[in-house]
């Protein structure tokens, strides 16, 4: 019964400074969030240790009668959530959640439509290496060279002439809304299944401030750690006709045992996500991502080549176009690093640099928002980005500038 401390402090120590950079930095990965406390002591929990292949009321084991009670209040909230029909809350990840979306619906060798890696799509969407490129016959669809938004003729197109099984939509890296109703209208036409990874938006979308996709897909896939701010996983919401076959892929077709500690901290994010606090913090979220794509398209950053894809964003993230400045994205996300502002490098369309080096940032404000910060405080963190990214940025100011900032807002300050 030793804490971990005692059994070990190697891997306490690590945990512990892992705790004071959360808390110390700025954290403006799109794809991350802060768990609650509350999830966290959720996914901490004695449920870590429960065998429960199946589902609740039909389960392969003796024992279940509590985790039954966790796992169905976690679909019941997720379907209110959202409005679905149907919820499968055991996925592992996003990427297990597709796979298992994927599983059900198509077989090997049939061909899907989804948006090129290199222009915004995921892994997931039929990346050469990954198992959607090994087992499925994949067409990229792309964005348009001029106004980076994704290219609905092309789709069109690609989709009347390789007549697809599956068309994915959704996206890793794009700072504009999808036309999901445009989406089912092409599905339909060629007789293909419509799969929307709403991975990336599902928090807008639980808080009524991004159009919902359930309405017009067939299958909706999610991770639950990104704008919705639980822990990590996966969900799958699909129309109750497709219920069973999803549940089949899920368990047997993809998993074993379902991680029951972290499908209780699943619901407690959904209680959460339901929340007026959760949509003002949604609301804050997209504040905080437009002030910071209108100060990058100020004068005193376009004339060092900084830019931003698409022009702004309507989203929770900006997409930062380097390509005409001397900075690579490698540099720049470094550069940022050393202020104390944590991004990742991201190809952009037509990246002239190498995938490992890239000509763009992905810059989300997601986890701040979910720290308090208000449209001001935004207005700081843009301006300390603008800075930074000039020839002439001095880094001491500016690691001055992000240690306020996060020491007005202090994150797990009962940690
Ligand atoms: N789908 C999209 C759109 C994503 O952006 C991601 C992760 O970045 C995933 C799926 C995969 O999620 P996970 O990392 O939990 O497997």
């Amino acid at each position: 019964n030793s804490s971990l401390h005692e059994l070990d402090p190697d891997v306490a120590a690590a945990v512990d400074a892992e705790l004071h950079r959360q808390q110390s930095t700025l954290e403006m990965i799109a794809s991350e969030n802060f768990a609650p406390v509350a999830v966290m002591e959720a996914q901490g929990s004695v449920l870590t240790n429960k065998y429960a292949e199946g589902y609740p009321g039909r389960r392969y084991y003796g024992g279940c009668e509590h985790v039954d009670v966790v796992e169905q209040i976690a679909i019941d909230r997720i379907k209110a959530l959202f409005g679905a029909e149907a919820a499968n809350v055991q996925p592992h990840s996003g990427a297990q959640a597709n796979a298992a979306a994927m599983f059900a619906l198509i077989k090997p060798g049939d061909t899907i439509l989804g948006l090129n890696l290199a222009h915004g799509g995921h892994l997931t969407h039929g990346m050469k290496i990954n198992f959607s490129g090994k087992l499925y016959n994949v067409v990229p669809y792309h964005v348009d060279e001029k106004t980076n938004l994704v290219d609905m003729e092309e789709v069109e197109r690609l989709a009347k002439e390789h007549r697809p099984k599956l068309i994915v939509a959704g996206w890793s890296a794009y700072p504009r809304q999808l036309d999901f109703a445009a989406f089912r209208r092409i599905a339909d036409e060629v007789g293909a299944y419509l799969m929307v990874d709403m991975a990336h938006f599902a928090g807008l979308v639980a808080a009524g401030l991004h159009p919902s996709p359930v309405p017009h897909a067939h299958v909706v896939t999610t991770t639950t750690h990104k704008t919705l701010g639980g822990p990590r996983g996966g969900v799958i919401l699909s129309t109750q006709e497709l219920a069973k076959k999803i549940n089949s892929a899920v368990f047997p077709g993809q998993q074993g045992g379902p991680l029951e500690h972290v499908i209780a901290a699943k619901a407690v994010s959904f209680k959460v996500a339901a929340t007026e606090e959760f949509k003002e913090r949604q609301q804050r979220t997209l504040d905080g991502a437009r002030i910071l794509a209108e100060r990058l398209i100020q004068p005193d950053v376009t004339e060092v080549g900084v830019s931003v894809l698409s022009g702004g964003t309507d989203v929770h993230l900006v997409l930062v176009d380097l390509r005409n400045s001397e900075l690579d994205g490698q540099q720049a996300e470094d550069r940022l690093h050393e202020v104390g502002i944590t991004v990742n490098r991201n190809a952009i369309p037509n990246d002239p640099r190498p995938p490992m080096v890239t000509s763009g940032l992905r810059i989300g404000t997601p986890a701040l928002a979910t720290r308090g910060f208000t449209a001001e405080d935004f207005r700081e963190v843009a301006d300390i980005i603008a800075e930074a990214l000039k020839p002439s940025y001095d880094t001491d100011a500016l690691k001055a500038r992000v240690t306020a900032l996060a020491e007005k807002h202090p994150l797990y300050p009962s940690l």
